[in-house]
């Protein structure tokens, strides 16, 4: 690590004084494998109060809740953020700071387990995967639709799966994953291409355009021809400059052209992504082709992403779409809303130039969509 990146993470590490919180497990003298949990919050540490409202649970009950983490051949440590946050609070300072800790924290540990609220859990593992450069450790994101002290909850499932993942090796004595991933409801899938399609049954997350990583039932069956490593030979380094100026355009029949207009010369935005219709199809209507013209002239990128869940955007194939792409909207391909939202703000944040930004947008960065 850069003597100056030490110092940054020296001086991060002093204004967040974290306590690690060691489980007691097997007490191995040869652990597998040294894992962090980062608990940042969500349902999975909400306890239910004597009225019944939910309230943040003491993370160091959690081998009382879930037993069978003790058996675990592995050093288990947790890191819980000073005050657990409702995921729909997560910010771009919270992105900044789970990747520092990983950072800080990258050779003591094998891999990293967060523990993060459903709700915006796929733009964090999106961005996550971004940020993280030279990844070569797993980083498995969890949570429940349950608290973990409720008595069918899925948190103690996902919890010990996930870790049982991150401490997974190969032959070679390398991580099976070293991915950004989320593990849920049985499946692992890649962070970046997840998305949360439920929220009253277990099966919260999808990832319609690639296939899960894994299964986990008897045996937890890795899909080794999906799993990428996308870390090189240079040591991780961790992206701490987002760019928050940027917006989802979601189109349907009869939007207003004030409407529109207005939001593309929204002060200071500098990215939109544009939810258009089926393969990328938006209204031929000349007032909206000129609008989005003059943003994309004015220097605005327009991210053209599909409100479908599965299949892709292809510009060019109705005249509808062909229009968009002549104004220069660049096309997100079968990219989710949530990567390519948290794309557009790690490359504002890192790249200078905008034709590279625009390049790296039709490109897949972290295995967020097919080329
Ligand atoms: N509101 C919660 C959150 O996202 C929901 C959950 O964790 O499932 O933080």
């Amino acid at each position: 690590m850069r003597r100056k990146q030490l110092l940054q993470l020296k001086i991060f590490l002093m204004m967040h004084p974290y306590n690690l919180l060691e489980l007691d497990t097997a007490a191995p003298n040869e652990p597998e494998a040294r894992i962090l949990i980062i608990y940042t919050g969500g349902t999975f540490g909400m306890g239910v109060d004597k009225h019944g409202s939910l309230k943040p649970f003491d993370f160091s009950e959690i081998l009382h809740e879930i037993p069978s983490l003790r058996s675990f051949n592995l050093i288990i440590k947790v890191l819980a953020f000073e005050k657990p946050v409702d995921s729909s609070d997560i910010n771009l300072g919270h992105w900044i700071e789970m990747g520092q800790i990983i950072e800080y924290y990258y050779d003591r540990f094998d891999g990293f387990v967060i523990l993060h609220g459903t709700d915006t859990m796929a733009y964090s593992a999106s961005a996550l995967s971004f940020m993280l450069d030279n990844l070569t450790k797993p980083v498995i994101f969890t949570g429940a639709q349950l608290p973990v002290t409720a008595p069918r909850t899925d948190a103690g499932d996902n919890l010990v799966t996930a870790i049982e993942i991150a401490s997974e090796r190969n032959e070679g004595g390398k991580p099976v994953v070293s991915e950004v991933c989320i593990y849920f409801n049985h499946h692992l899938i890649r962070g970046n291409r997840a998305q949360k399609v439920e929220s009253m049954h277990f099966d919260a997350f999808e990832s319609a355009n690639y296939p899960p990583l894994a299964k986990a039932g008897v045996e937890i069956d890795y899909s080794y021809q999906f799993i990428q490593s996308f870390g090189g030979e240079g040591v991780l380094h961790v992206a701490n400059k987002l760019d928050g100026n940027v917006t989802f355009l979601k189109l349907f029949p009869g939007i207003s052209e004030n409407v529109v207009k207005s939001m593309l010369v929204s002060p200071d935005l500098k990215g939109v992504v544009l939810e258009t219709f089926g393969s990328g199809n938006a209204p031929m209507a000349r007032w909206f082709l000129d609008a989005v013209s003059k943003a994309v002239g004015n220097g605005l990128l327009i991210y053209n992403v599909s409100q479908c869940l599965g299949g892709k955007v292809l510009q060019g194939r109705y005249e509808t779409s062909l229009a968009l792409k002549d104004t220069g909207v660049i096309s997100g391909k079968d990219i989710t809303s949530e990567a390519a939202i948290t794309k557009i703000m790690y490359l504002l944040g890192v790249e200078k130039r905008m034709d590279s930004i625009r390049n790296k947008l039709e490109l897949s960065l972290k295995g967020e969509l097919s080329e």
